[in-house]
């Protein structure tokens, strides 16, 4: 198992270096988030001492469930599955990024909840950028307004774009989603809103994560292909099965 762990790992980097090298990108511009859900704990730490320092989780449960097994571990987490307003109190103990922030409720929660732990943290706006019905993410066209809105929060520090794009065995099916978020981020630039200038990517997955480079990507997700398949018969990458 742990070997496994250790070899996939430097797959997953021998692909992000090798598809920087075709598009002409610099690797340290694209980090690795570890996609950890449904991952014990012991095999997390596995990657942490290869040397790994990021990791994504999609649920509370989860989040907390593992965190004495990745005591005294230098890792930084974000959440990236939908987030219920009910549980923002709960995750902000052990994430410093939110890359799910899709609606301005749960902005509205987590400034209120921040202020009163006199602290701020970062947010993803997570874009829903392949149409389908079951992804959470905003609308396409709803981002620059949100964006606008989600400024007033100073308790949150707008670091990028999140999209899970369209997975398809058809490589060639995925791109446009990818290509939409970086487009979005160009409409946000032309919008010129003050302090909005350096927005990072997080697009990618075990499945696409070579086209989502191409297109621009800084941070790919990547799960399966580090860690296997998830079994579980309820448990799907999709982070829009409800808890
Ligand atoms: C599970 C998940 C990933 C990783 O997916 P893999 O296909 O396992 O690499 C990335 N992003 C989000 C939001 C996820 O829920």
């Amino acid at each position: 198992m742990k070997e496994d762990i250790i070899y996939n790992l430097k797959q997953v980097h021998q692909r992000i270096e090798d598809t920087c090298r075709l598009s002409n990108r610099n690797p340290s511009d694209v980090q690795l988030l570890l996609a950890t859900k449904t991952v014990p704990a012991d095999k997390i730490r596995i990657a942490i001492e290869a040397g790994e320092t990021l990791i994504g989780e999609n649920k509370m449960q989860e989040l907390r469930d593992k965190d004495s097994g990745l005591k005294n571990l230098n890792i930084e987490r974000h959440f990236i599955g939908h987030l219920q307003t009910n549980k923002v109190k709960d995750v902000l103990k052990y994430v410093s990024c939110i890359q799910s922030l899709d609606r301005l409720s749960l902005a509205e929660e987590l400034n209120k909840q921040l202020l009163k732990e006199e602290r701020c943290i970062d947010v993803f706006f997570q874009v829903n950028t392949s149409f389908e019905e079951s992804k959470f993410g905003l609308a396409p066209n709803e981002v620059v307004s949100f964006i606008r809105e989600v400024k007033k929060y100073k308790t949150l520090n707008i670091k990028g774009l999140m999209t899970i794009g369209l997975l398809d065995v058809e490589k060639e099916k995925m791109r446009p989603s990818l290509q939409l978020l970086r487009k979005i981020r160009e409409e946000i630039y032309d919008a010129q809103i003050e302090g909005i200038t350096h927005l990072k990517l997080s697009m990618g997955m075990s499945q696409d994560l070579e086209l989502a480079i191409a297109e621009g990507s800084n941070m790919v997700r990547v799960g399966t292909s580090i860690f296997g398949n998830r079994f579980l018969g309820k448990e799907i990458w999709n982070e829009n099965i409800a808890e």
